[in-house]
């Protein structure tokens, strides 16, 4: 029998494989490239998928395919280093390609939707409307508005940015093209704001400089950019990514979730012009998805994002950025597990550019590779400019009186900064008003239904909310238990502290930052912004309020509580608590005036926690590296974990029992199995959770072990009965 021709389709669907179908009818070979999306029957209905490969295989007898719908696109959306760099990803990852493929897309392109055009339409001035006068259009405001606007934007304004002046404009501008004192024209849509203005650049000091010298732009190597908070990072990103577009390639700086503030983006655009394509949730579909287009087709020269802007496409890619590599965020915690940071190593080595791994606190993972030698380990020793490092002080509050958690050394503190006219901050790792109601007569205590937590009260709704399911009740009056009406809560969130410190300082402006403050897209921005002019004086928050933001005006950090992180169950919770403190306190003294920060512990003598108040992150690192070193855990050792979650409590446990087995049978003892253990919270939003730990001297061997068990599971009976998920290199334990 003659060959066939056979397309290879990654589906999004829970499944590992690809699947292979005939092309659509009257679609030849010459029509098909892989790359580009395909509908196909999947099931009852159709997915849009994506075509990895052309197949020509023999007929089997039996085996009929079914045929394509269609073919969605002109041109490949990805090329074929992407398709590799992604199914390569989906393998590492264990994650179906299909779905790898999905988060890759933007989510109209997902749809099957077909791609938004990228060129837009712009209005100009004529040569004839360049020479009226807008005064004289005295019964036609609006027109002259448009005049006005149009002739400070030789390059032309779209339809939206005139908009966004004037209103709806469309009959005005029709008004004025049958004057011919318009024109429209298309032209690829543009990136930035049409006038921006180039902004002061620094001199490099001579850290700065040997660090951008050092960083060999041709070729791929790692590096690690250890510099301590306001060392002035930036600056030798900015420098690196400026030459890689002199050179005509592009640069993708990646971000963490909320460090991609607009003031961040100007200073991008500002410094590298035009061509400055930013990606990121805020943005709406449309919006994200031009500018997608315009990385992939490589108008862009510079692509910023948060985590998922690594899967952008790049086919001119010449430098690769993390910044504050260490955090958390660039790991998607559910789903595809990724983890942007270690897929930006690996998609520069592909690609044969450098990657800079940025940090005033490098995870340890990343510090390993430096001393190792596997990473060029670049450092900035100093702050830039004039500013210098605040010292640290460990406030002792055992058997001290607290008011909402602040000892009275702190208050008086606080008291100072204000009274000298500068800005505090207050860092306090939790929202809500109290994380703990109870019955004065009888004990209770208000818990979660469906999770083993205690419910946070949340006073200015009166509720109590469960921060691990997002469940709520109103509190009653009464105990449930016993009836009597002495509820009282216990401990303090970010809203009891900052109630008390409105009593406290009834004149100062005081902005509470956290989840709930600024849950309305753009609040965060605007808070931000009001710190930064000034409008407050006293600041308060979680840690959104300690990434990466720049108050030069901040002169006194208040840590209210660090002591969790000293005892976690986790065994990185020692190294998130360091990160955290060091982060946190980076935020005083950024500029000319010099800060302090104040730490209170319950545990001052805790050797860790001296390490590193006394000698630096850097020392902190050492240690901790040492006892993983001594635990054989990462980044001694590679890890992976299975979960899985049921509301039938027996059910997570006969199924992990069941993969225990098989994995050990087929890991052939070299790799360890710890576990089946229930999740440190083992119920979860009305299920119970365990888990089961992997680990292994060598990523290999787990790499070896992976497909051939992920794939015994999926067949399993007891899979049926729990959601389960495979996290490699697992960032956290729950
Ligand atoms: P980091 O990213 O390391 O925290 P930034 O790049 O944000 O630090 O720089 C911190 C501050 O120092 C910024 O206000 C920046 O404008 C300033 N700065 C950076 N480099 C220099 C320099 N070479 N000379 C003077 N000021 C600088
Ligand atoms: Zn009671
Ligand atoms: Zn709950």
């Amino acid at each position: 029998m003659p060959d066939q021709l056979i397309l290879r389709v990654a589906v999004p669907a829970p499944l590992y494989h690809c699947f292979d179908y005939l092309p659509p009818k009257g679609v030849g070979e010459t029509d098909l490239l892989p790359g580009v999306r395909v509908s196909v029957p999947f099931g009852r209905g159709d997915r849009c998928g994506v075509l990895l490969e052309l197949l020509h295989a023999p007929r089997i007898e039996g085996r009929t395919l079914k045929r394509a719908h269609s073919i969605l696109d002109d041109q490949p959306l990805f090329r074929p280093a992407d398709l590799e760099l992604l199914v390569w990803a989906g393998r590492y990852y264990q994650h179906p390609v299909g779905e790898v493929f999905a988060n890759a897309l933007p989510v109209r392109l997902r749809k099957g939707q077909p791609p938004v055009p990228v060129l837009n339409t712009f209005w100009k001035l004529t040569p004839l409307g360049s020479r009226q006068e807008p005064v004289t259009l005295k019964r036609a405001p609006k027109q002259a508005q448009l005049l006005r606007l149009l002739a400070e934007a030789p390059d032309g304004l779209t339809q939206n940015q005139l908009s966004s002046h004037i209103g709806n404009c469309l009959p005005v501008l029709q008004a004025l093209m049958r004057k011919e004192w318009v024109v429209a024209f298309e032209q690829s849509a543009s990136l930035t704001a049409p006038s921006a203005a180039t902004s002061a650049t620094y001199r490099l000091n001579t850290d700065q400089r040997q660090a951008v010298d050092a960083v060999d732009l041709e070729c791929f190597g790692a590096y690690l950019l250890d510099g301590v908070t306001g060392s002035g990072k930036t600056e030798v990103y900015l420098t690196l990514a400026r030459r890689v577009v002199n050179a005509g390639k592009q640069a993708l700086i990646l971000v963490p979730e909320i460090g991609l503030t607009p003031q961040l983006i100007r200073r991008f655009e500002r410094r590298l012009g035009q061509g400055v394509a930013v990606l990121h949730s805020g943005l709406g579909e449309r919006e994200r998805e031009r500018a997608w287009h315009m990385a992939r087709l490589g108008h862009a020269s510079v692509v910023l994002g948060t985590r998922s802007a690594l899967l952008t496409p790049l086919p001119r890619l010449g430098l690769v950025v993390v910044d504050e590599e260490h955090d958390l965020s660039y790991k998607q915690q559910d789903g595809f597990r990724y983890s942007a940071r270690d897929l930006a190593v690996i998609l520069s080595q592909r690609s044969d550019c450098p990657v800079i791994l940025g940090s005033a606190t490098p995870s340890l993972e990343t510090l390993q590779n430096a001393r190792s030698g596997r990473y060029h380990h670049l450092q900035l020793t100093n702050r830039a400019g004039d500013a210098k490092q605040s010292p640290m002080n460990l406030l002792d509050i055992r058997s001290v009186r607290l008011e909402a958690g602040m000892s009275p050394v702190l208050i008086e503190k606080v008291r100072e900064t204000l009274n000298e006219g500068n800005q505090a901050l207050l860092f306090i790792n939790r929202r809500g008003y109290a994380p703990i109601v109870t019955c004065h007569d009888c004990g209770w205590v208000a818990e979660c239904r469906r999770c083993d937590a205690r419910m946070t009260l949340h006073s200015a709704s009166g509720i109590l909310w469960c921060h691990h399911c997002g469940s709520q009740r109103r509190l009653d009056p009464n105990c449930p238990e016993c009836g009597a009406d002495d509820l009282r809560s216990l401990g303090q969130g970010t809203e009891r502290v900052e109630e008390v410190l409105a009593q406290l300082f009834p004149e100062a402006g005081i902005v509470r930052i956290d989840r709930d403050t600024t849950r309305r897209k753009g609040s965060l921005d605007k808070l931000l912004e009001g710190i930064r002019k000034g409008k407050y004086s006293l600041l308060l928050g979680t840690q959104m309020l300690a990434k990466g933001h720049h108050f030069p005006d901040v002169t006194l950090v208040g840590i209210l509580d660090v002591d969790q992180g000293l005892f976690g169950a986790d065994y990185r919770a020692a190294e998130r608590m360091a990160q955290q403190i060091i982060q946190v306190s980076g935020r005083a003294g950024r500029a000319e005036k010099p800060g302090r920060v104040l730490i209170q512990t319950r545990h001052p003598d805790h050797p860790m926690m001296q390490l590193l108040i006394k000698h630096g992150y850097k020392a902190f690192a050492e240690e901790a590296l040492a006892e993983r070193q001594a635990a054989a855990f990462p980044p001694f050792s590679y890890q992976v974990l299975l979960r899985a979650e049921a509301p039938l409590e027996s059910a997570p446990r006969a199924f992990l029992d069941e993969a225990y087995e098989q994995g050990v049978a087929l890991a052939s003892g070299r790799v360890e199995f710890w576990g089946p253990v229930p999740a440190p919270m083992e119920r979860r939003a009305g299920r119970y959770r365990a888990h089961l730990l992997l680990q292994a001297n060598q990523r290999s061997e787990l790499q070896r072990l992976l497909p051939q068990w992920v794939g015994f599971l999926a067949g399993l009976k007891s899979a049926r009965r729990v959601r389960w998920s495979i996290d490699v290199d697992p960032q956290e334990m729950f």
